[in-house]
């Protein structure tokens, strides 16, 4: 058994400790991080009228933490960390090939975040590029929409989804989202209903004290070139809504004159700071 005189100075060095190790920030920040890219020896499926047909290419995964004077928010959750011990890739499925050159954990190490110190995590949807890394956010809330999940737990189970990515939020803090979601109460991060790529897609706006409204595409667009021409993928739960999604975001980026960043276009992702860069 510990003397007092020896247990008493251990206690003091523990209750010394602050609750999150993390410093706070005291304005918002976005910080992107490179959490994989996946190449395709055939784009096709990426655009329902055909433009792409036979076309190679390639797509960025990348995660991005939102840290807020209230909280951190991780933005999907990339491929997944465990992918980077094989160097050469792994393939989900013949055409397709996944790489991960970054762990997640070692990019937030780097601003100074543990994962199990991050509070909130959310989707643009649960396709398997999307939550690679969820697991490792157990302890934080999970703000899901209501119609993602209810695909998740229904049958037949989606198509693309991996649903042992996701096997924590079973034991999870879980909070359902049906409409939009205003994250820290401030209208400063919000996550906003654009449905059709699946049946919850979401989307996350900031509005950042410098760099002002900033849309996190989520799936909604893949290339530039579908932003440009109202392009979607074949695999698209619902044409239709992801139409009308598409004519929301628009809106909003001009009402706004905001930038938006069509996660898996490497060419938009390149243009945002490199962490432990971020953009204010
Ligand atoms: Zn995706």
């Amino acid at each position: 058994m510990l003397s007092l005189r020896l247990a008493l100075p251990i206690l003091f060095a523990f209750l010394a400790l602050p609750a999150h190790a993390e410093p706070k920030v005291d304005a918002l920040r976005l910080y992107a991080f490179d959490c994989g890219r996946v190449v395709f020896d055939d784009l096709g499926a990426f655009s329902d009228t055909g433009e792409y047909d036979g076309q190679p290419g390639e797509l960025s995964a990348p995660c991005f933490l939102i840290r807020h004077p209230k909280g951190d928010l991780l933005w999907d959750a990339g491929l997944g960390d465990r992918i980077a011990a094989t160097p050469g890739g792994v393939s989900p499925r013949p055409g397709v090939r996944a790489f991960v050159a970054h762990t997640l954990q070692s990019q937030l190490e780097a601003v100074g975040v543990r994962a199990a110190d991050v509070e909130y995590i959310a989707f643009s949807h649960f396709h398997w590029d999307h939550t690679g890394n969820a697991n490792a956010f157990a302890g934080a809330t999970w703000l899901l929409s209501r119609r993602e999940v209810q695909a998740l737990e229904g049958q037949p189970a989606p198509v693309s989804v991996t649903a042992d990515n996701l096997s924590a939020y079973k034991q999870a803090k879980v909070e359902l989202i049906d409409l939009d979601r205003d994250v820290f109460g401030d209208g400063s991060v919000r996550i906003l209903r654009a449905n059709g790529h699946t049946a919850g897609h979401q989307v996350l706006m900031l509005r950042l004290p410098k760099a002002g409204t900033v849309i996190l595409s989520g799936d909604l667009f893949h290339t530039r070139e579908n932003f440009e021409q109202g392009r979607m993928p074949a695999f698209n739960y619902s044409r239709g809504e992801t139409l009308g999604a598409m004519d929301r975001v628009r809106r909003i980026l001009s009402n706004t004159h905001g930038r938006l960043v069509i996660q898996h276009d490497r060419r938009d992702v390149d243009a945002l700071p490199k962490a432990p860069g971020y953009l204010d």
